[in-house]
C-alpha cells in the first residue's frame, strides 16, 4: 500500500489509477459543495482488499486484486468523500 499526498498527488491522480484518472473535484454528498483531493491510496499489493469487508447479509464485498482510492475533503463542511477504482 502506497499513500500519495502533497506535491505527489496531482500526478498520482493521473498515473496511480487502474482505470480513468481521478477527477480534480467531486461533489460533497452532504452539502453538494466541491470537495478537493487530499490523499490517494494505491493498494497495489492487495493488502487493503484482503480484509474483504462483509455486507449485512454476511457475503463479502469483493473488489478485484488491487484498488486505488482518492480521498476528497469538502471545501465547505469538511466531509470526506472517496472515489475509487480497481484493477
Ligand atoms: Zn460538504
Amino acid at each position: 500500500m502506497i499513500i500519495y499526498l502533497g506535491e505527489e498527488l496531482p500526478e498520482a491522480m493521473k498515473e496511480k489509477t487502474y482505470q480513468n484518472p481521478f477527477p480534480e473535484k467531486t461533489k460533497c454528498s452532504k452539502c453538494s459543495s466541491d470537495a478537493s483531493p487530499f490523499l490517494l491510496i494505491d493498494d497495489e499489493d492487495g493488502e487493503l482488499v484482503a480484509v474483504s469487508p462483509k455486507r449485512k447479509n454476511g457475503y463479502p464485498i469483493f473488489p478485484h486484486d488491487s484498488c486505488a482510492f482518492c480521498l476528497y475533503m469538502c471545501e465547505k463542511c469538511g466531509n470526506v468523500e472517496t472515489e475509487w477504482n480497481q484493477a
